[in-house]
């Protein structure tokens, strides 16, 4: 995730960030976590895939029933008691959609008494009134509301229309005092409508919203076009709208290329931008981040599901995590010295480090060059 909007401002500090640095999860405020190299990785927990919505994109593998063998209650709680016991820094639930489980509040009650941090992911569709109050006492403190399920509309994706029907639940949490924000896909299908879409969820008093791209199977050199395209755009807006946080997800050359376009106009901003990329280090899948699954599957990041590193039911996360053993884990914490083709001769391989799920899938080899990276050879080669 690249927070366009906090690295324009300069929240945070190269220097702010270094006294957090190698410190525990509890011992670091909320906002510099991504930095911080705290030593657990966050969790991403699908905790179900029931979903009351079966999208067209979903990259979440959902289904509208629960599949029979998904963490029992019983697992889930002991689940969260070993994540409490390494400290890990946070834990983004999501599912499929995390509220149609009957058990949703007693996991999340118990995960807030461990004293552990959690966001939601969301649809939306169940948030009500009364929602939103068990959301808020269960301690969590944001809801991430994904657009795409109100989005769909007659086989298309209208974002605005979407939008418009997540109002109520998005006052019903402010009301309550938690935080949200959309995370919305742009894809071919609703580029050239992102104007009015930013314009909506302004209208509808959000403060954040997240970018995602629709990949699909559609051809590396259209994706990257539009990536550039999509990234221009939110680099505009987030430049004239410092209020707005504004945050892309997939690719971490988006910072590279935030970056690069500060730097013509303002080079000590840029110089500040690279210090603070380079403490969040890229690509985090299996070092700073792994994603478990409703069946207790250890994934190295959410959308890497082609390789599963264990299971919490045969063995202990923190068993999983640091194994001294695993050897794609190992070369993933040091994961710069690995990199082949393009990635590996890239100048700010440090700052992005590719990203190692689309690479696996496409060559087989978790190091080989990221195909969606859309910077040009000069922008990766010449400083
Ligand atoms: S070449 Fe690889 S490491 Fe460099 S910016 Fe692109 S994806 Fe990132
Ligand atoms: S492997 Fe790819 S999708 Fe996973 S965290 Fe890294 S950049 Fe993101």
């Amino acid at each position: 995730m690249i927070n366009f909007s906090r690295l324009l401002k300069v929240r945070e500090t190269a220097l702010d960030v270094k006294k957090h640095h190698n410190k525990r999860a509890d011992e670091v405020p909320k906002h510099l976590i991504r930095y911080a190299n705290v030593k657990a990785p966050m969790v991403a927990w699908n905790i179900t895939r029931k979903c009351n919505f079966s999208c067209d994109i979903c990259h979440l593998d959902s289904a509208l029933e629960a599949e029979s063998d998904e963490l029992t209650t019983q697992e889930a709680l002991e689940f969260i008691d070993q994540m409490a016991s390494i400290k890990v820094p946070m834990i983004s639930v999501y599912g499929g959609e995390p509220l149609t489980r009957d058990d949703f509040f007693i996991l999340a009650g118990h995960a807030h008494n461990k004293g552990l941090r959690v966001i939601l992911s969301s649809n939306a569709v169940l948030i009500t009134e009364d929602t939103a109050r068990e959301i808020a006492e269960s301690g969590i403190s944001y809801v991430g509301i994904d657009m795409d399920g109100f989005s769909q509309i007659g086989g298309v994706m209208d974002v605005v229309a979407g939008l418009e029907k997540a109002l109520p639940a998005m006052k019903y949490l402010r009301d309550a005092g938690v935080g949200c924000g959309v995370r919305i896909t742009i894809g071919d299908f609703n580029l050239s409508e992102m104007p009015s879409i930013v314009k909506t969820i302004e209208k509808a008093g959000l403060k954040r919203f997240a970018v995602c791209q629709h990949f699909g199977d559609r051809a590396w050199k259209t994706v990257k076009e539009e990536r550039r395209e999509i990234i221009d755009f939110l680099i505009d807006y987030a430049m004239k709208n410092p209020e707005m946080e504004v945050v892309t997800e997939q690719l971490y050359d988006d910072g590279v290329y935030l970056m690069q376009r500060v730097a013509e106009r303002e080079p000590e901003l840029a110089a500040e931008m690279e210090k603070l990329l380079a403490r969040q280090g890229g690509c985090p899948a299996g070092d700073r981040i792994v994603n478990v699954d409703y069946r207790g599957n250890v994934h190295l990041c959410p959308y890497w599901k082609s390789r599963t590193i264990g299971n919490i039911r045969e063995q202990k996360l923190s068993d999983i995590c640091f194994d001294k053993g695993n050897e794609v884990l190992i070369k993933l914490s040091d994961k710069t010295q690995y990199l082949k083709g393009r990635c590996g001769r890239c100048m700010y391989k440090h700052l992005c480090r590719g990203c190692g799920a689309r690479a696996d899938e496409m060559c087989g080899d978790p190091f080989a060059a990221d195909p969606a990276c859309y910077l040009t050879e000069e922008e990766i080669t010449v400083a």
